[in-house]
């Protein structure tokens, strides 16, 4: 018996071992690791993916992140690990107080608590060889209002898996990199919005000047309320649709004059002067601002609109 086998028969003593694909194996297996121009893209996404939980309220309010994190390939009696589960659990650490516990069976193990909702997870890791080693960070209870979507099946991937022994291919889909970014941000239909009002008839400049400004604290003033941001806290306004019915989407890029562009493969929308368009949730209200270079090292920040949102939990009752 060979190291590998010796680790895998001490984990699950009851599984028999398949001797000849272990012995002919001395590379981890791969489902379609991640190469080329999609390995690139893969740490901005993962950022941004957590950036864009944080700013709707917090992971543990997304199923789909749930879903990745809790991938264990011990529940499976297999041995390997997934990009997506590393990726996604060390990319959230800051969202999280972590609290060390007794290592059990683990090499590592700790509570968390979610800094947001208060919401626990087990973290646990474990190295199987030198080659493989998992993470994984499974609810203990969820505290946060699930808004995000339920998750599916085949579980779509990106980076993929890697392992002497890899779960059944069937229950995995390779999806590209703007199929997978859609996937773990989409939402809950019942926890979309509908439009109760949309605002544009106020548009306003509200920043004109050089670059090293146009990063500094902006505020605009609506109803007598004053709102401040910077424009490191606006969502791309494409995201939009995640969280609005797509006829509302639809009605606020209208209203708004805004053009869609498509580059890429993705649709961005612009404001008149061909600025990009964001937005800054508060509650109940959507804010919509264009902002970008509108001439070489000029700057601008225009207030677009106002939208009023009522949830859809609201309107079925
Ligand atoms: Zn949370």
């Amino acid at each position: 018996m060979n190291i590998l086998q010796k680790i895998l028969s001490r984990m699950w003593p009851d599984k028999p071992i398949n001797e000849t694909k272990t012995e002919m194996v001395s590379e981890p297996e791969a489902i379609e690791q991640i190469q080329g121009n999609a390995g690139k893209l893969w740490p901005q996404l993962c950022r941004e993916t957590i950036d864009y939980y944080k700013k709707l309220g917090c992971p543990c309010a997304f199923p789909r992140f749930i879903q990745y994190t809790s991938i264990d390939c011990v529940d499976s009696g297999a041995s390997f690990s997934m990009r997506e589960t590393e990726s996604f659990i060390q990319a959230s650490d800051d969202c999280f107080d972590t609290n060390e516990i007794d290592k059990g069976n683990e090499c590592y193990r700790a509570i968390l608590t979610c800094k947001t909702c208060g919401s626990t997870f087990m973290k646990a890791w474990s190295d199987f060889s030198i080659a493989i080693n998992r993470t994984y960070l499974k609810p203990l209870e969820l505290k946060a209002p699930q808004i995000g979507a339920d998750a599916e099946r085949p579980i779509p991937f990106m980076a993929g898996l890697c392992g002497y022994s890899l779960p059944d291919k069937a229950g995995f889909k390779h999806v590209d990199h703007d199929t997978f970014r859609a996937y773990l941000r989409a939402m809950k239909d019942c926890a979309k919005f509908s439009v109760t009002k949309i605002l544009n008839n106020n548009r306003e400049l509200l920043y004109d000047g050089n670059q090293d400004r146009f990063y500094d604290n902006h505020s605009l003033v609506f109803n007598k309320q004053r709102y401040n941001f910077r424009i490191s806290d606006v969502i791309s306004l494409e995201n939009l649709q995640h969280i609005l019915n797509e006829a509302f989407f639809k009605d606020v890029i209208n209203n708004m004059n805004f053009k869609s562009s498509a580059f890429d493969s993705k649709v961005y929308y612009r404001s008149k002067e061909g600025l990009s368009s964001g937005y800054l949730k508060q509650d109940e209200l959507i804010i919509i601002v264009s902002f970008g270079e509108s001439q070489p090292c000029r700057y601008k920040i225009f207030f677009e609109g106002i939208v009023e949102l009522q949830s859809c939990k609201q309107n079925t009752g």
